[in-house]
């Protein structure tokens, strides 16, 4: 999204996310990256490009419509529709595209038959299945059911067979993941024996890292190609060590005062000075998707300071306490995500205060406008 009438700016290191990629690579087998959602926020073109150029031979977006762009983007590359096709237009995408969409419902597999055999192209799927999420996927129970579907149709292939986990990145939940593994295990059993010839992918981020006899054929890392620490705030937290943070976010210092004690700082006086302070006004607020949550809560980064959010967050503008950098200026650029020296912040801190993940901070702070910085 382009938008002009704000300061803040949104910056994607490609570098980094090489890093994590060729970080992950050495890990796992055969990771394909997560692309949907605009690749967690970062842009899926520029993303994707980057991955490809990287070696990553396989990716996966979202909806059908974000996995046909990804296809534009690379040609090359074999595309996953994680969302898989709901519409007309979907069903028509997937052939014309050669895309491999998850398929988790009979329908599916039938109208992907009479599309194929309306434009005379061969049909890849994978079929997904739910093992755990109670999301979206066949039941494992109908694994010999949708072997008999397969038998019975000339277009459609089955080429991978998936699964998504619920806690990978939970140390508490590891027995979780070994149920949602061994229920994985017996249908791809099931599928074998019955000579479908599919790949296995069960493993996230979280499995790639820290459940490596569930990598199966086939890893989908997402966060953590985005620098995201799964198991952030877990005694696990050092098994990622080595991902490098992708995106930063800042935006620029409007204005420096001082206010006297008992003065108060934006809406509701929910912040009341009890000293002299030097307060600086930055442009940026909920509308740039800086979430008022962090009303009285965040940190920026100013000049490599630390400077803590006073008050509520406005729809443009936060106020911060800059009485630790005497040198701050009007104009300059104070960062709300990453940043320069050992106090950057981090996406999974951010999210800390914001009271979500990183997942969430990507997807929200990525919408505002972006820069790539190689
Ligand atoms: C988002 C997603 C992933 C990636 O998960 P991370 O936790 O970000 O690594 C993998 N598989 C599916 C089906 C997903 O939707």
């Amino acid at each position: 999204m382009d938008i002009w009438n704000t300061y803040v700016l949104a910056r994607v290191n490609i570098r980094a996310l090489v890093h994590n990629y060729t970080l992950i690579r050495a890990v796992a087998a055969n990771p394909a990256p997560v692309v949907k959602s605009d690749a967690y926020g970062h842009g899926l073109a520029e993303v994707a490009r980057a991955f490809f150029a990287a070696g990553a031979r396989c990716m996966a977006a979202g909806t059908v419509e974000e996995s046909v762009v990804l296809k534009e983007v690379t040609p090359a590359a074999e595309v996953i529709s994680l969302l898989g096709p709901l519409d007309q237009a979907d069903y028509t995408a997937v052939c014309t595209h050669g895309l491999i969409p998850f398929v988790g419902r009979v329908e599916q597999l039938v109208r992907l038959e009479e599309e194929g055999r309306r434009t005379g192209a061969p049909v890849r799927v994978a079929l997904k299945f739910d093992t755990g999420m109670s999301r979206l996927g066949f039941a494992a129970e109908e694994a010999n059911g949708v072997a008999d579907v397969l038998d019975g149709l000339e277009h459609v292939r089955a080429v991978m067979a998936c699964s998504h986990l619920a806690t990978a990145d939970d140390p508490e939940q590891a027995e979780y993941v070994s149920e949602q593994g061994q229920r994985f295990a017996g249908i791809l059993r099931v599928l074998h024996s019955r000579g479908l010839d599919v790949r296995g992918s069960l493993a996230n981020s979280g499995a790639i890292f820290a459940h490596p006899g569930l990598h199966h054929d086939l890893q989908r890392p997402g966060i953590a190609l985005y620098g995201g620490n799964p198991f952030f705030g877990t005694v696990w937290a050092d098994k990622s060590a080595g991902l490098r943070s992708t995106m930063s976010v800042s935006s620029r210092l409007l204005q420096i005062r001082t206010i006297r004690a008992g003065e108060s700082v934006s809406y509701g006086r929910t912040f009341v000075a009890d000293r002299p302070m030097r307060v600086g006004i930055v442009a940026i607020g909920y509308a740039d998707n800086y979430s008022r949550t962090l009303s009285g809560k965040g940190q920026m980064l100013l000049r490599g300071q630390r400077v803590p959010v006073l008050g509520r967050v406005c729809m443009q503008l936060t106020a911060v306490d800059v009485g630790c950098v005497p040198e701050a200026e009007i104009g300059d650029e104070v960062y709300v995500l990453g940043g320069e020296g050992p106090r950057a912040i981090s996406a999974d801190e951010l999210a800390s205060w914001w009271g979500t993940i990183s997942y969430e901070v990507f997807c929200l702070l990525g919408q505002n406008s972006m820069d790539y910085v190689k």
